[in-house]
C-alpha cells in the first residue's frame, strides 16, 4: 500500500532501481495478465512482441531540447528505432505524438523536425501517423514527444538464430535480455558516457575543454547487417539511462548468469573519463544513445568484433567481458588488479538526458 504523501521524484525517471521498482510495482502490476504477447510487459525487455510484430513506445523529455551533437527529435527517432532493433527486428513504421509548450519558437520546432527527418532517412523508416497538442507555458522546456513504432522479423534475424543453434540448444526467437549463457562474450560497440556528459554540459553550461558530443544515432542498419552477415548474437541492448551498469545487471538478472567485465577493455574517451573524475560520476552509470551491448557466442565473438571495427558506428568496439556461472550479478576486473561489484545504479546521475 502506498503512503498518502509519497510523491514522484526525478529519480523515478532515471533508469536505475528506483525507476524499475516504479514500473514493476505500479505499471506492470496494474496491467499484468491482460492481453497476450509473446514478449510481454512483464518481460520488461526493450520492446514487446505481439503476433510477430515488435512494438515499442518511448517518450522523450530531454532538457534542454538542444545539446551538443543532437536534439530531442534525433533522440526520439533513434531511441525507438534502437529498442526495436534490440530484439533483432527491422523497424517498419513510426508514430509521433508531440506536446508543444506555448511560446516555443517555430524555428526551433523546425530544427527538431528536420533532425527527425534526418534520423528517419538514416534509419530508412518513416513517421506514418501522429498527434499534436499544445499546453500552456510551464516546465516542459519547449516540447516533449512520444515516438512509437513497429518492427518485423527479418531473414537476417533467422540467419543469426540459426548460427547460434549450430553451437547450442537455443529456443529463443528474438535477441532478448534473458538469452545470455555461460561463456557468451559481451561486446560494446563504442565509447561510453558521451551522451550523458553532452547533455550535462548543456544543462549546466559547463565546458569540458573539449568537444564531447552526444553519440545519438539509429543503429538498426548496423544490427541487421551484423545479424545477416555474421550471426551468433544471442542478446542486444542499448545502454541508455542507467548506462552500462544498469543494462548489464538487467541481463544478469534475467539470464540468471554472472557477468565479468575487464575495466581496461571498456572504451571511453579520455575527455569523458577526465570530466567524470572531476564531477565524481561513474561512467558505467551514464546513459548512451548510440551504443549497443551484444551477447555473442564464443565461436562468433572475434568475427563480430572485427566486422564491427570496420564500421563507422563500431570502430571503437571491444569485447569487454563474458557471462559466467561462477557468481551472480556483475563484477569488474579493475585496472589495479582487484575485482569490484558493478551494482545496478539507483538512478542515472544526470537527470532528463532523454
Ligand atoms: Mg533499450
Amino acid at each position: 500500500m502506498t503512503a498518502q504523501d509519497e510523491k514522484i521524484t526525478l529519480m523515478h525517471g532515471a533508469g536505475g532501481t528506483v525507476m524499475h521498482e516504479l514500473v514493476k510495482n505500479y505499471i506492470v502490476k496494474t496491467f499484468h495478465g491482460i492481453g497476450t504477447a509473446e514478449v510481454s510487459l512483464e518481460a520488461m525487455d526493450d520492446a514487446a512482441v505481439v503476433g510477430d510484430i515488435v512494438f515499442k513506445s518511448d517518450s522523450h523529455a530531454v532538457k534542454p531540447i538542444f545539446f551538443p551533437g543532437g536534439n530531442i527529435g534525433h533522440i526520439a527517432i533513434s531511441g525507438t528505432v534502437n529498442d526495436i532493433s534490440c530484439l533483432g527486428a527491422q523497424p517498419m513504421a513510426l508514430a509521433c505524438g508531440l506536446i508543444l509548450e506555448e511560446g516555443l519558437l517555430l524555428s526551433d520546432l523546425e530544427l527538431v523536425l528536420s533532425s527527425m527527418q534526418e534520423a528517419c532517412t538514416q534509419a530508412e523508416v518513416g513517421i506514418v501517423t501522429g498527434d499534436t497538442k499544445v499546453v500552456e507555458k510551464g516546465t516542459l522546456g519547449g516540447l516533449v514527444m512520444n515516438v512509437s513504432g513497429i518492427g518485423k522479423r527479418t531473414q537476417a534475424l533467422d540467419h543469426n538464430l540459426e548460427i547460434v543453434r549450430q553451437t547450442r540448444e537455443f529456443n529463443a526467437r528474438w535477441t532478448l535480455d534473458s538469452n545470455l549463457a555461460k561463456g557468451d562474450k559481451i561486446i560494446l560497440t563504442g565509447t561510453i558516457g558521451d551522451h550523458g556528459l553532452a547533455v550535462l554540459s548543456a544543462q549546466q553550461g559547463l565546458k569540458f575543454g573539449s568537444d564531447i558530443k552526444s553519440d545519438v544515432q539509429p543503429l538498426n542498419r548496423l544490427v541487421q547487417t551484423l545479424l545477416g552477415k555474421v550471426g551468433g548474437i544471442v542478446a542486444i541492448k542499448d545502454p541508455t539511462r542507467g548506462g552500462l551498469a544498469d543494462a548489464l545487471n538487467e541481463w544478469s538478472e534475467k539470464s540468471k548468469t554472472g557477468i565479468l567485465l575487464e575495466e581496461d577493455k571498456i572504451p571511453i574517451r579520455q575527455d569523458v573519463q577526465t570530466a567524470c573524475e572531476m564531477l565524481g560520476l561513474d561512467p558505467l552509470e551514464i546513459g548512451n544513445e548510440g551504443k549497443l551491448i551484444l551477447g555473442v557466442t564464443p565461436q562468433k565473438a572475434q568475427e563480430t568484433l572485427e566486422f564491427l571495427q570496420k564500421t563507422p558506428q563500431g570502430k571503437d568496439a571491444q569485447i569487454i567481458g563474458e557471462a559466467t556461472q561462477q557468481f551472480r550479478g556483475v563484477a569488474m576486473q579493475t585496472l589495479i588488479g582487484g575485482k569490484r561489484i558493478v551494482a545496478r545504479p539507483i538512478g542515472d546521475p544526470i537527470p532528463r538526458i532523454c
